[in-house]
This record gives C-alpha cells, structure tokens and sequence, in this order.
C-alpha cells in the first residue's frame, strides 16, 4: 500500500473541498503515518473519512476534523499546546508538526502508553503524554498558548480557562453526549470571544468538570 498516496488523496478529496487553507496544516497532513496510529487489522482503512475505533471504545478522529480543530488553533511554531485526550496519539502528532511543546492527556492508561511508545517510536519527542482527569487540565505546567479538547463536553471547564494565556485559543467539541459543535473561544484579558464552528461527534469526555462516567 503506498500511504503517501493515500495522504494525498485524503488532502485531495477531503481536505481542500471542505475548505482547509492553512499550508502547514496540509502538509502535517501529508507527513504524518496516520496508518500507525491504527491497528493493523484497520490500516487500510485509516485514510477513509471516518473516526475508526482504537480500542477501549475510543475512537481516533475523521482526518478533516484533526484538519480542522488543527487550523482553529492558528499555530505558527511557538506555542505550547494542551491537548485533552490523547486517545491514539495522531492529534498529538499533527500538533507536534506545527507547536514548540504538546502537552496530551488521557484518561485511560493502555490507550495513554500505547500512543507514548508510538510517539516516541517516531520521534516526536515534544510530546509530554499524562494519564489522568484532563477536565482539569495540568496546572504543574500551565498556563499554555492553546487547548484543544478532543472529547465530547457539556461545557468547557473553567480551570481550563484559568490555564490559558492571555491571547490564547481554545478549542472544544460541545454539546451532548451524542453530538456537539465545534467551538471556539479566544481569550482576551478577562473575558472570552466565542466562536461556534462545525457540528461534530466525539466520545464523551468522562471527569470531574465532563460528564459523570
Ligand atoms: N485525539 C485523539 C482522539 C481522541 S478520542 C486521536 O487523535 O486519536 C477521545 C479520548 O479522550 C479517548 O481516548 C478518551 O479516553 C479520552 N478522554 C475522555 N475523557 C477524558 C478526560 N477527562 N481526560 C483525558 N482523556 C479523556
């Protein structure tokens, strides 16, 4: 199977129609091996245009959706990312492709090591992986430049708010446990703008300030 193909094609057909523009979030696109962050058993499948499950019943999320939650986040280089459910790491790759520094956490350990060995297995070695309750973000090493929440929530917590610098950005798929809308909010001394982007359905995010498991 040529991968590369396959990423290009994926770019061809799902990216660019739908309205992805950021160069450097099409070309992470195109570097990163999305087959292995999948079972083997699923590899063919990994450049369809779907989540796909990983195991635990976690998902990994449709590659548009990695696109665009990625271009919302307007990264140039610099920043220092949080990311809220690692699930099989791939998120954390693109975003590794485009941050100085990504900070991934997840709440079930298998899925967490697993994406950590694979991770460092290609070289990303600024990315931090943490097990635990990411609805409370990592207050040892915040405040960060982005957040980016990869599972379902009923709102965005407000510690999460507290550990974002000022002109930071702040992703999340909110809504119910069954479908959300991205969100996006920007933060601008004390307050935030919102913004509301695509409808969008993830795996519930499961904790003190998500949803009760
Ligand atoms: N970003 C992932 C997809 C995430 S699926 C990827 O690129 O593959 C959502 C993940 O969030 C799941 O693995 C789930 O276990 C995890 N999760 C749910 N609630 C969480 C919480 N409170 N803290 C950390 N991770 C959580």
């Amino acid at each position: 199977m040529d991968y590369s193909e396959l990423r290009r094609e994926m770019v061809r057909t799902q990216l660019l129609p739908r309205g992805i523009t950021d160069r450097r979030v099409i070309d992470a696109m195109l570097k990163v091996p999305r087959h292995l962050f999948v079972g083997e058993a699923l590899r063919h499948r990994a450049y369809d245009d779907c989540a796909l499950p990983i195991g635990e019943g976690q998902t990994i999320s449709q590659p548009y959706m990695v696109a665009v939650m990625t271009e919302l986040l307007e990264l140039d280089g610099d920043e220092r990312v949080l990311e809220i459910g690692t699930g099989s790491g791939y998120q954390a790759a693109v975003l590794a492709e485009l941050a100085r520094e990504v900070f991934t956490i997840e709440r079930i350990e298998d899925i967490a090591k697993r994406a950590e060995a694979l991770l460092r297995d290609l070289g990303y070695d600024n990315v931090y992986v943490f097990v635990g309750d990411g609805t409370k973000g990592l207050p040892d090493y915040a405040p960060f430049d982005r957040i980016l929440i990869t599972a379902g929530t009923p709102e965005i917590p407000e510690v999460l708010k507290k550990q974002l610098n000022d002109g930071g950005i702040i992703v999340a798929p909110v809504g119910s446990k069954y479908s959300q809308q991205l969100f996006r909010l920007i933060k601008k001394g004390h307050s935030f703008k919102t913004e509301y982007h695509t409808p969008c359905v993830f795996v519930p995010l499961i904790g003190e300030y998500g949803w009760k498991e």
